[in-house]
């Protein structure tokens, strides 16, 4: 019988270079080619357990779509609508057999308008665990004009070329999350005369992209130069998703409303206007009066928006979700054999915090983190089974931990 090697079989490293070398028939494995192995097979089980959306029988409803968000995301519901069915309509238009009659559905691209901070990104993030198309989230601060420092607009693709391994037609059905949209509005209203380069020039970049073209996409991202080769794509069946926070364009709304009021409406409709959340009554013309060029809004016409959270909402974030922040203190803590438990007094403080110190939803896991620290540090090495995170306890840290730092954070 073959002696079993006195190196990995795998990776070829030698015992002395591993922690763990395990012996079978003329084979060897050390303990980090079992992890790697284990990690292949789960993410296998996962991919069989998950639905794959290619075939138009296994779509997901909207209603199906919406209830994954909401094991995640906490309220949000008209913008987790929007999202699940503009989801559900590109699978369609993926599906639709070319040719049997004139009728081409297109695709609606859409455009979440949100404070910082409230869920947009974590959205996108939930529906790209959902759905099983090539996805990626961009920044378009990071984008200028052709001919200016920074990227061209076609890096955008570069980066779900790459999620997609390069496959082309893979890329080609996939979805992007363009984060931090309003940061190329032009800084006024009018048409400038003057260069704007991360602004107007980007809009008309992106429009090809939006509107469905042949673009030329360098594969290594960055700026294009004349001998590099170019992948092209074909963004007509990729649907993208555009957040960003546009602060000030509630004041553009509400001297909207209040021109409109005076024309059209009467006193009574004036007063059911909801003045602290006015992001609900955004519209197409907003976008424009804070600088989107007419043409990208054209190409954008899905609209929603996203709710400020309330403490209602910050509360349920911190334990709710499916992997809530509590819920990933305990499982750290699971892994050390500890049961971790909190006084339910505990959270109210720990939200109660993040709105004193305005840091929203953002906040709440430095918070928890900042409570836990000391516990982190000293439970692995004692032999405790349990860690019961009292009111006092959490305030004794927190008081005692840098309170300025985590203004800052
Ligand atoms: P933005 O709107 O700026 O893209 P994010 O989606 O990145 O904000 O949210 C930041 C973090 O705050 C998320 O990772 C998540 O932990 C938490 N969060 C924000 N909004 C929600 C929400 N509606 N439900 C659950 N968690 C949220």
């Amino acid at each position: 019988m073959a002696k079993a090697p006195e190196k990995c079989s795998f990776c070829g490293r030698p015992q002395k270079d591993v922690r763990l070398l395990i012996t079978g028939v003329g084979a060897s494995i050390c303990n980090d080619c079992i992890n790697a192995a284990n990690d292949i097979i789960v993410a296998d089980k996962q991919q069989q357990t998950q639905p794959t959306f290619a075939g138009k029988n296994e779509l997901p409803k909207p209603a199906q779509i919406k209830a994954f968000l909401d094991d995640y995301v906490i309220g949000q519901d008209d913008a987790k609508k929007y999202l699940s069915v503009a989801v559900y309509n590109h699978y369609k238009r993926l599906a639709q057999q070319k040719g049997n009659d004139d009728v081409d559905i297109e695709k609606s691209n859409i455009i979440i308008v949100g404070p910082t901070g409230t869920g947009k990104t974590l959205l996108a993030k939930t529906i790209a665990r959902k759905i099983q198309v090539p996805f990626t989230i961009v920044d378009a601060t990071v984008l200028t004009e052709a001919g200016y420092v920074g990227e061209d607009v076609e890096t955008i693709l570069t980066r779900l070329l790459t999620v997609a391994d390069y496959k082309v037609e893979e890329a080609e059905r996939g979805i992007v999350f363009i984060d931090e949209i309003d940061k190329i509005a032009r800084k006024s209203d009018n048409p400038s005369i003057t260069r704007d380069v991360s602004g107007e020039g980007v809009q008309q970049g992106l429009l090809k992209l939006l509107e469905g073209a042949i673009v030329n996409v360098p594969p290594q991202g960055g700026r294009k130069h004349p001998d590099q080769k170019m992948i092209p794509v074909n963004t007509q069946n990729i649907l993208f998703i555009c957040g960003g926070a546009f602060d000030g364009i509630e004041k553009k709304i509400a001297a909207r409303l209040n021109t409109h009021t005076i024309g059209y409406h009467t006193a009574r409709e004036q007063k059911q206007i909801d003045r602290d959340n006015l992001l609900q009554y955004v519209s197409p013309q907003d976008l424009k009066s804070f600088g989107l060029i007419p043409e990208i809004i054209g190409r954008l016409p899905i609209l929603t928006y996203l709710n400020p959270l309330d403490r209602t909402s910050l509360r349920r974030i911190l334990t709710e979700p499916k992997n809530s922040i509590v819920k990933q203190y305990k499982k750290l803590f699971r892994m050390d054999g500890v049961s971790l438990s909190f006084d339910e007094e505990v959270f109210d403080f720990i939200v109660d915090t993040a709105i004193e110190f305005k840091l929203g939803a953002r906040g709440l896991r430095s918070i928890v983190e900042t409570i836990m620290m000391d516990a982190m540090y000293e439970i692995p090495s004692l032999t405790t089974n349990a860690l019961h995170i009292t009111l006092d306890y959490a305030e004794e840290k927190l008081s005692s931990s840098n309170l300025g730092r985590l203004k800052s954070a």
